[in-house]
């Protein structure tokens, strides 16, 4: 049994001792049980908080750190209490504007807001020394909605009365855009960035558009998806009526390749225009659908004397795709055609030809999955040909 004595007085309110029963084996508890546990030790923590915040405000209004030889209550928190700094610094600038702000702190103790809303205000309060006392009791009447609401109501409050201080924080955030990014050795890109709000909001709108919700058994997390998004997002602009022309083209990703390359065999060469190499899954796939990637031939290719006509899928015979799948193939998807690869179903590079019955779209994702093997082509949709179509030859 846990008793906390909530007695002692210093509030206005005396508070009422707390005492819990303790949950003897929370893990077959009930789920009612731990509920209503939780509850009480939240309610208990509460109360902890609030006397912790008042006696440490004591503390340091008294300056018991330096009686007692340590440089400051900071530091005194650290060493004495093994805490760590960003949690002893929080403390005491929540007891300093404890201390300052007693309405604001009253509200806290009254649980009319909660302790995270209350440190958002304090930290407002410290943001604005001079505006906050006389806006306090308003603000207090809007906020204890929770944490999100308070933050816009501190945030609103803001902009009216420190225009100067948020066209500050406009340019600071406009200093610190940045987007760093690196080739990692496993030939991945990786990076970094901040964006000042607007581009931001902008990235993420973007984003979002291309972001369908997931198909019944996908299995990429969030993040995977909005990576996906990400990838989509370069390649609609590199394909797209707006990129500007660069030496006649629309700049497009260049590989170097030769056939033993393309079929992933040893010795064979593939590897970007800039000579990094790429790893051969991802060649047979760009392979594949030609029009997303031009792709180079080695010095000693023969790519264009082993009988087939073109590797290349021709306007006609990829609209003639389109209008059969819709859609990529794969169960469930339906990522529409704008997002589509042509996949040659018997690859290129094994003699598979450029032919209609040959041929289905697959949006990026499933496009991958098929040439790292994780999809069989069993599992695809491919739907039987109808008419002129069939057999048509590039
Ligand atoms: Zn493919
Ligand atoms: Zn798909």
């Amino acid at each position: 049994m846990y008793v906390l004595d909530m007695g002692r007085g210093s509030t206005s309110q005396r508070m009422m001792p707390i005492i819990i029963p303790r949950l003897e084996d929370p893990a077959s508890a009930s789920v009612d049980q731990r509920d209503e546990h939780l509850m009480l030790l939240e309610a208990a923590r509460h109360h902890l908080d609030i006397e912790w915040t008042e006696t440490l405000a004591a503390a340091e209004d008294a300056g018991d750190h330096d009686v007692m030889g340590y440089p400051s209550t900071v530091a005194y928190l650290k060493h004495r209490m093994r805490m760590a700094g960003g949690r002893a610094h929080r403390y005491v600038k929540n007891a300093r504007a404890a201390l300052k702000h007693a309405a604001t702190f009253a509200a806290w103790r009254l649980r009319q807001i909660s302790g995270d809303e209350a440190e958002l205000m304090f930290r407002a309060a410290e943001r604005m020394p001079d505006k906050y006392p006389e806006a306090e009791n308003v603000l207090l009447e809007l906020v204890g909605d929770g944490v999100d609401e308070t933050r816009k109501v501190l945030d609103y409050w803001r902009s009216d009365v420190d225009y100067p201080g948020v066209k500050l924080d406009l340019e600071d955030q406009l200093d610190r855009r940045h987007f760093d990014v690196s080739r990692r050795s496993n030939g991945m890109i990786a990076g970094e960035f901040e964006l000042p709000q607007l581009e931001g909001e902008g990235l993420l709108t973007a984003v979002d558009v291309l972001m369908p919700p997931p198909a019944e058994g996908d299995t990429r997390t969030t993040t995977q998806r909005r990576a996906d998004a990400l990838g989509d997002l370069a390649r609609s602009f590199l394909e797209g009526a707006e990129t500007p022309i660069v030496g006649g083209e629309r700049p497009h990703m260049s590989l170097h390749v030769d056939v033993p390359g393309l079929r992933g065999e040893a010795g064979g060469l593939h590897e970007t225009e800039d000579g990094f190499v790429m790893d051969p899954f991802a060649v047979s796939q760009l392979a594949c659908d030609a029009s997303v990637t031009r792709i180079v031939f080695g010095p000693d290719s023969e790519v264009l004397d082993v009988g087939r006509k073109t590797r290349v899928i021709p306007a006609g015979l990829r609209r003639a795709v389109v209008a059969r799948d819709r859609h990529c193939v794969a169960p469930g998807c339906g990522r529409s055609a704008k997002w589509c690869d042509v996949h040659h179903i018997v690859s290129w590079a094994e003699g598979g030809e450029t032919v209609i019955d040959n041929l289905c779209l697959l949006c990026r994702y499933h496009h991958s999955q098929v040439h790292l093997g994780l999809l069989s082509l069993d599992d695809l949709e491919v739907r039987p040909l109808a008419g002129a179509a069939r057999g048509r030859s590039p």
